[in-house]
């Protein structure tokens, strides 16, 4: 059986949405805030998730970006937002597809068995340890000694993006890619600064690193 998350707070739905994906053969969870959803992805491992955008605690666009920061799972996007703009973010953002509320439970379960064969489940470890700090990429936390250490966006991106590939050498064009657009001119002094920065708050000797590695002329890595 195909583990699925549900997350939609209309309990009723949600309620009415678990019998039916179980008659289908779906192992279902149903989460109705998005905290509790980040969760549920992180622990009990779905291997598909329907997300409703509209959740009482933070936006249903934020779960999705939580859930992308370590996982390639197929996410299926409920929502009552109609217009095509929310649609494209959505997509954007790494949904696999997107149904709008009112929808008929034929057309949900079609678009269920497309997204679920088109991606492979990918098994990583959410949660990325080094003898000095721990990347959580679930809740989006980095903690060393115990204590959260603060990062800018930027280096959160760049932190998220090494840690997803821990152990692996991640190329500069890659990781530019990634942190989207930055002028190309300046591509190594960029990812250089950041680098340099995320040491300083991580690394015991930011001089002599021995996790944040560069690895001359081709990229960076993370080594746990
Ligand atoms: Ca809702």
């Amino acid at each position: 059986m195909t583990r699925l998350l549900v997350v939609e707070d209309d309990a009723a739905l949600g309620r009415a949405l678990a019998i039916i994906l179980r008659a289908h053969r779906y192992d279902v969870a149903v989460s109705t805030t998005g905290t509790d959803a980040l969760q549920k992805a992180a622990a009990w491992h779905p291997e598909v998730v329907i997300l409703d955008l509209g959740l009482p605690d933070i936006d249903g666009m934020e779960v999705l970006a939580g859930i992308r920061g370590w996982s390639q799972i197929p996410v299926l996007v409920l929502s009552a937002r109609q217009n095509s703009e929310d649609k494209v973010y959505a997509l954007d953002a790494g949904a696999d597809d997107y149904v709008a509320k009112p929808f008929a439970m034929d057309e949900l379960l079609a678009r269920l068995r497309v997204v679920t064969r088109r991606r492979e489940t990918t098994p990583e470890d959410p949660v990325v340890q080094t003898a000095a700090f721990t990347v959580d990429l679930p809740r989006r936390k980095v903690t060393r000694d115990g204590a959260e250490v603060r990062l800018t966006p930027t280096e959160w991106r760049l932190l998220e993006i090494l840690a997803r590939h821990a152990g692996k050498v991640v190329g500069r064009t890659e990781l530019l890619r990634e942190l989207r657009g930055p002028n190309l001119a300046h591509e190594t002094h960029y990812l250089r600064v950041y680098l340099a920065q995320l040491r300083a708050k991580l690394e015991p000797d930011p001089a002599a690193p021995r996790h944040l590695i560069t690895e001359p002329g081709v990229g960076y890595r993370l080594e746990p």
